[in-house]
């Protein structure tokens, strides 16, 4: 079996988002990028199931500029077998990266995909979703276990859902979003980052899989949060309860 692991570059989760000024988006030029982080989990995950000896190949994808080379080669030197650069200096939205993902499952075959559950940058948690959806496939999202049966060509996985843990049987081939208890993603080892060097990565573009990236949906700007008002020190419980009921009109 191989596995399919959707790696995306956005801005380091220790790196203080700020937006352009005008306002089309969020600055990346001279800012750290990294692999999102919930896409680390997802590779290490499909690593430890090709080190339990239920799949043959771990092959990493990225989406974007050229600079993904370098997201894709520390992937490679977590230990996956191989990558795939779709290159483009367009900055897609979900649903056309799924399409872009589903094209290289019709290509690949994968018994599974795994994604982050949603990339830190733009926080769609949408991709896996509607990859399973056009591909037709059984999904699994929010993974905070993954238990493979070979025999049966099923996969366990606890979901974290608002009330708890969830627990689905889905067969493969699937789809599935990794969480943050899912697992501690392992650091690459120097000579893994040496071994890295020389593993391939393919390059692609949109057309080579032939994918229609028209997009129904037009962001027209980009705006940072309002700023939080300061909090007020109160001095005893009895005024709490006054400025609850009478500023906050709360209770
Ligand atoms: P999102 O739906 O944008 O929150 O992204 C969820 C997951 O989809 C990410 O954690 C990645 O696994 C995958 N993904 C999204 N965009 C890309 C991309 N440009 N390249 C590779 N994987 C991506």
């Amino acid at each position: 079996m191989k596995i399919l692991v959707a790696v995306k570059r956005v801005v380091d989760y220790a790196v203080k988002i700020r937006v352009k000024p005008d306002k089309t988006g969020v600055e990346t030029q001279n800012v750290k990028m990294s692999m999102n982080p919930f896409c680390e989990i997802a590779l290490e995950e499909a690593l430890r199931i090709k080190e339990a000896g239920f799949a043959e190949e771990v092959i990493a994808v990225s989406i974007g500029p050229s600079q993904c080379v370098d997201t894709l080669r520390t992937g490679l030197a977590m230990g996956a077998d191989r990558g795939i650069h779709v290159e483009t200096n367009s900055s897609f939205l979900p649903l056309t990266i799924a399409k872009i993902l589903k094209s290289l499952a019709d290509v690949e075959n994968p018994g599974l995909i795994f994604l982050g559950k949603q990339a830190i940058d733009d926080d769609c948690n949408q991709t896996g979703q509607m990859v399973a959806a056009l591909l037709g496939w059984p999904q699994a999202t929010f993974a905070s276990k993954v238990v493979l049966d070979k025999d049966k060509n099923v996969a366990t996985v606890d979901r974290e859902v608002d009330g708890g843990l969830e627990t689905l049987n889905v067969d493969l081939p699937a789809v599935i979003t990794t969480d943050l208890r899912l697992n501690q993603p392992r650091y690459a080892s120097l000579p893994n980052i040496m071994k890295a060097k020389s593993k391939p990565i393919k390059k692609m573009t949109v057309q080579d899989l032939k994918v229609d990236i028209k997009s129904d949906i037009e962001i027209l700007e980009v705006t940072e949060p309002p700023k939080r008002k300061s909090g007020v020190m109160v001095s005893s419980v009895d005024e709490l309860i006054d400025k609850l009921k009478n500023e906050a009109h709360v209770v």
